[in-house]
């Protein structure tokens, strides 16, 4: 069975003349003779009625006394919306629709409400709503627990039910319909000439997701590639190709592989940086330190442990609780507040000699002083100001040429 999957975001399902759109693509696809899978998010942005942001407000009702299961209750309610109501939308236009929770799709979770995880999709109801020759509409962000409880899957999870789907299908593709063309070489709010990519690998789109580019949730994207299953990042908008993700070997043998050392650059914006000296205190610094921050949750990046202490970073909301601890161990941690993190992406930087040294000429040039970095054999991080961050990401565009990414030639 020629099988896709489709999701579509709050923005896409808002308003009459967006669904208008959606009711277009899925039109497109079942001319076709594609069968379909239709995975929807809550209706609109913050403040909308049945968005999540809404529903976590109510949720937050009554001083926080709602328990966790009923939270997760309530949440699920505004993919139930988007998915009842776009079945009503394809039914008024004589198209075969049924409408399912993420239960009901055989969708299960482990039992952590809030960020429950997939554990196995049981995909007969399905099927046999696709072989009557129905649109299977999907409510995305949910799944159930064994015992039969509703469970929410983590902000941005309506991408990973999206996935999760198109894996246990064996889907062909899997489009992730949204409000942008696609992937950009970088943010184009802060970089103006900031370009489509028309192909980037699992590899690079993950490193994007997780450094600050809010495209994908980069759950979704580790199941798609774990599953092999090619994933595009698309506007509802337009009739645009978007951004096809896939294995970089895939691209390469398909002639759509640039082979660029950099394919773009994220950022992300509010970290704070600490450093901890210790030049005659007791040796297990490091350990202290690190245990103290990870038994109160606090995630740590650019972590540098020296023999005479240790630098790393948190994100600003985690700061005070950070320096609290930090003293409660007997340190006077040095802080840096208004840092920002830019992350240089590229598959086909791995054993490509220079690229540090252009990240640091274009920086010298403009003036920027490097706080921190590190990498990995596919992205290069710098700890910056924040108040250079604009010029920054402008400069590196510049210096790796990714004004000039070419147009898309498939
Ligand atoms: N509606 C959920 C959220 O806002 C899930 C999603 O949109 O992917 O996080
Ligand atoms: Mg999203």
């Amino acid at each position: 069975m020629d099988l896709i999957v489709q999701k579509f975001g709050g923005t896409s399902l808002s308003d009459e003349q967006s669904r208008r759109h959606v009711l277009r693509h899925i039109n497109r696809e079942l001319e076709a003779g594609t069968h379909l899978v239709v995975v929807v998010s809550a209706m609109g942005r913050s403040g909308e009625p049945y968005a999540t942001d809404s529903l976590l407000e109510l949720a937050r009702l009554n001083g926080d006394a709602l328990p966790q299961r009923e939270r997760d209750l309530l949440l699920s309610c505004g993919e139930i919306i988007s998915a009842t109501l776009l079945c009503s939308l394809l039914c008024a236009e004589g198209i075969a629709a049924v409408a399912l929770t993420g239960g009901q799709a055989g969708i299960f979770t482990d039992g952590r409400y809030g960020s429950a995880r997939i554990t196995e999709i049981k995909t007969e109801r399905l099927n046999m709503h696709l072989s009557e020759g129905k649109v299977v509409i999907v409510a995305g962000f949910q799944g159930m627990t064994p015992d039969g409880e509703a469970t929410t899957l983590g902000r941005g999870g309506s991408d990973t039910s999206a996935t999760a789907l198109g894996a246990a299908l064996n889907a062909r593709i899997v489009d992730i319909y949204t409000d942008v063309d696609g992937i950009l070489t970088a943010d184009p709010r802060w970089v103006n000439d900031a370009r489509p990519l028309s192909a980037v690998s699992y590899e690079e789109i993950c490193n994007m997701a997780q450094n600050g580019a809010k495209v994908i949730h980069p759950r979704a994207v580790e199941i798609a590639m774990k599953a092999g299953i090619p994933v595009r990042v698309r506007s509802t908008f337009s009739d645009g190709e978007g951004t096809l993700v896939t294995h970089a070997q895939v691209l390469r043998t398909q002639g759509i592989w640039f082979d660029k050392t950099v394919t773009g650059l994220a950022h992300v914006r509010g970290v704070t940086q600490l450093a901890v000296i210790n030049r005659d205190g007791p040796a297990d610094v490091q350990l202290r330190v690190f245990r103290a921050m990870a038994s109160h949750g606090i995630s740590v990046d650019f972590i540098n442990v020296m023999p005479t202490g240790v630098h790393y970073t948190v994100l600003a909301n985690d700061s005070q609780t950070a320096i609290g601890l930090l003293r409660e161990l007997g340190f006077e941690p040095t802080v840096r507040d208004g840092c920002a993190k830019v992350s240089v992406i590229g598959g086909g930087m791995n054993g490509e000699p220079g690229v540090m040294a252009v990240i640091v000429e274009a920086l010298t040039n403009a003036g920027i002083p490097i706080l921190q970095s590190a990498d990995s054999n596919t992205t290069i991080w710098v700890l910056i100001s924040e108040h250079q961050l604009a010029e920054a990401l402008q400069s590196l565009h510049t210096a790796f040429g990714l004004h000039l990414t070419p147009a898309r030639e498939i």
